[in-house]
């Protein structure tokens, strides 16, 4: 696994797995050993909470930490990026950088970004339009950055039962008119583990290139959003249907 030979194609369905935040070295030996075990891992390290008194993430230490575990056991990194200045101390370890709902009208970021030929998934921001999506989209893909992974994640709704609303018409729209790969985020589209599996498969029915699910091995422990966490053996089980539904749609799942 190389940094620099990430890359997805057509035929596959891709699945990126990881908890919302990285808390210690004991919570990721956990997901890299289990049975079931990602190899496209996300995982937050500098988070952007909606209150500041929220676990803000781990910082370089939560990095150090993703350093040495790779050397031990290889795996893909995915992270949140959220500032332009941390985009160098972050590249070496790297292999997707994410660029989170909050900022996806943060132009200067995106145009940082193009600059790194590294691919970046871009997260659509809470009420944005799928025009403004691809706006911020463009920003990137006009000053060279040709790999990017447009994130489905949920908008705001009138509706107060579930965290977010799944757009699965903006993936249906995005795969029929756009270059990009879609990717859906059904954990913070729901909100809860209850229904992150059956939002996971129908986001696969919808064309999505690929799934981006957080997990956790005690999500009642999480320092954020255990509430919407895939335990391991949830995991494992979405794994089986994934394997099963994939090749209906002529797609195999790489994870
Ligand atoms: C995340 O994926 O860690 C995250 C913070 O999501 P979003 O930016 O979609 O809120
Ligand atoms: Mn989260």
């Amino acid at each position: 696994m190389n940094n620099h030979t990430l890359n997805f194609r057509p035929h596959e369905l891709f699945l990126i797995a990881g908890p919302c935040a990285i808390e210690s070295e004991n919570q990721m030996r956990q997901i890299l050993t289990h049975e079931t075990r990602p190899t496209l891992i996300r995982g937050g390290i500098h988070k952007m909470r909606t209150s500041s008194k929220s676990f803000q993430g781990l910082g370089d230490e939560g990095l150090e930490l993703v350093k040495k575990l790779k050397k031990e056991i290889p795996f893909d990194f995915i992270t949140e990026v959220t500032d332009a200045r941390r985009i160098e101390t972050m590249l070496p370890t790297t292999s997707i950088f994410q660029v989170g709902a909050r900022n996806m009208y943060n132009y200067e970021l995106l145009k940082e970004l193009s600059r790194y030929n590294r691919p970046v998934i871009l997260k659509r921001a809470f009420s944005a339009t799928i025009s403004e999506w691809l706006g911020a989209a463009e920003y990137l893909f006009n000053l060279g950055e040709k790999n990017i992974i447009l994130c489905e994640r949920g908008v705001r709704s009138f509706d107060t039962k579930l965290r977010n609303l799944l757009d699965l018409g903006s993936v249906i729209y995005l795969k029929k008119n756009t270059p990009f790969k879609v990717l859906v985020d059904p954990s913070h589209s729901m909100g809860f583990t209850q229904y992150v599996t059956d939002a996971a498969l129908a986001a696969v029915a919808a064309g999505a290139d690929g799934l981006m699910v957080e997990i956790h091995p005690e999500p009642a422990c999480a320092l954020s959003d255990g509430q919407q966490a895939l335990n391991l053996n949830q995991f494992s089980e979405l794994v089986v249907k994934l394997k099963k539904l994939a090749p209906i749609f002529e797609k195999e799942l790489r994870m």
